[in-house]
């Protein structure tokens, strides 16, 4: 196994309890980091709504078989067997109540239990294939029948990512697809820089669009851009260059607010009615683009067409991000080795015997909500149960 995260513990934990002599290699000083790192410390380990559709894969019906193998409940069971406390946040989104440590001391009990050797601080560096396997390594060589790469996708490089995946896979004649951060803050260059930096710790609720796929949670701004669960979401289904679209009021209709506002309250200025459904620093943001001729007016006199392109501008401002933070804050590695010629059942290699790629790996995303960790532990599983 080469690669002792997520997906490549659960799979040497599987394949050990059914009596296979497994071996993992991890180049890092210590295994499960981004386990230890997840959730802000407690590890978003998993979701009670798991569905093919919050996974982006070329081949969306690829991750189906893994998922019904082995699926939440499957991992639940274990965190409960284990006594760690968890609870549900939004939307089904499973954290330890203490510490995402606990989950790591869960995989590597039960691979102590299975009589996994686990060696880390050992990085291969290049595999050769004839009867078996061998890899070369910074401390030596090892020989091998079957080989799992679980080495992850390129998301925080001081973590132990490395390309070594690709490289294995496009060696053995698999497609890889050019990999992007996924779950990522945009960051921008134009107007929309100032005002995030003016804004930065605000968080709003609001939908983002783009590519035709929307989110509505909360979105923060920071000094670099906008980040939080709605902008994280979105960014899966970004594409440099593209445009999004964000409703800042989604809760309302924001045409119809305002011209209540006309016919109710006159008198007052639209900054002040606006204060009560949006942040008064925003506000003045909007204002300044959208409304500085009409400031100092009251709402009655701001004409129909104009309040309806002030409306327009909070439920559709259109932004173009001009990038993302990359791959040194996002939180998965779009793209990656594609599924045509993995098994669904196994992940092993169509290509080439007794090779299996599981978790991040593979050209499969999951949504922000504990999707990621789920699919390493179900290609794991599927893996683990059916090396030979
Ligand atoms: C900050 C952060 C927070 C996250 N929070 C969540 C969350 O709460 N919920 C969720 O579902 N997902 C979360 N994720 C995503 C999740 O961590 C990953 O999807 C998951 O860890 C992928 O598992 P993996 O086994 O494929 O790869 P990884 O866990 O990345 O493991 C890959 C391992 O391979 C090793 N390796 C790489 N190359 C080599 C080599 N050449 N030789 C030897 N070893 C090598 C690395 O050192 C590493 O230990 C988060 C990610 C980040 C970065």
């Amino acid at each position: 196994m080469i690669g002792g995260g997520a997906s490549g513990l659960m799979c040497a934990m599987t394949a050990a309890q059914r009596g296979r002599k497994v071996l993992v290699l991890d180049s890092s000083n210590k295994i499960g980091k981004k386990i230890l790192m997840s959730g802000g410390g407690r590890c978003n380990f998993t979701n009670y709504y798991i569905e093919a559709d919050n996974y982006i894969c070329e081949n969306p019906h690829f991750v189906k078989s893994a998922l019904r193998q082995y699926t939440q409940w499957n991992f639940i069971a274990l965190v409960e067997k284990y006594g760690i406390a968890y609870h549900e946040r939004d939307h089904g989104q499973l954290f330890c109540n203490d510490s995402a440590k606990e989950i790591l001391n869960l995989l590597k009990t039960e691979c102590d239990k299975a009589d996994v050797q686990i060696k880390i601080r050992c990085a291969v560096e290049k595999i050769s294939f004839e009867n078996g396997y061998t890899l070369q390594t910074n401390i030596g060589r090892f020989n091998c029948k079957s080989l799992v790469i679980a080495t992850g996708g390129l998301s925080i490089p001081t973590l132990g990512s490395t390309g070594f995946g690709y490289e294995v896979a496009q060696q053995f004649g698999h497609d890889v697809y050019p990999v992007r951060a996924g779950l990522v803050p945009f960051t921008f260059s134009d107007w929309f820089k100032a005002v995030t930096e003016k804004l930065s710790g605000t968080a709003i609720k609001a939908t983002i669009e783009t590519g035709g796929h929307s989110f509505t949670e909360n979105i923060l701004f920071t000094h670099r851009g906008l980040s939080g669960p709605a902008v994280l979401q979105v960014s899966n289904y970004w594409q440099a260059g593209q445009a999004i679209t964000i409703n800042l009021l989604p809760e309302h209709n924001a045409e119809e607010l305002l011209k209540g506002y006309k016919k109710m309250r006159a008198k007052s200025l639209l900054k002040n009615l606006l204060a009560e459904v949006l942040p008064i620093k925003l506000i003045a943001e909007l204002e300044n683009r959208f409304w500085q001729e009409s400031a100092t007016k009251p709402v009655a006199e701001i004409p129909d067409a104009q309040l309806a392109e002030i409306a327009g501008g909070l439920s559709a401002l259109k932004l173009k991000p001009s990038g993302t933070e990359g791959y040194r804050t996002a939180e998965v590695t779009l793209c990656g080795v594609s599924t045509d010629e993995i098994s669904s059942k196994t992940m092993e290699s169509m290509k080439q015997p007794d090779l299996y790629f599981i978790g991040e790996v593979l050209d499969v995303s999951g949504h922000l909500g504990g999707f990621n960790f789920q699919w390493a532990w179900s290609s794991g599983y599927v893996a683990g149960i059916s090396i030979k």
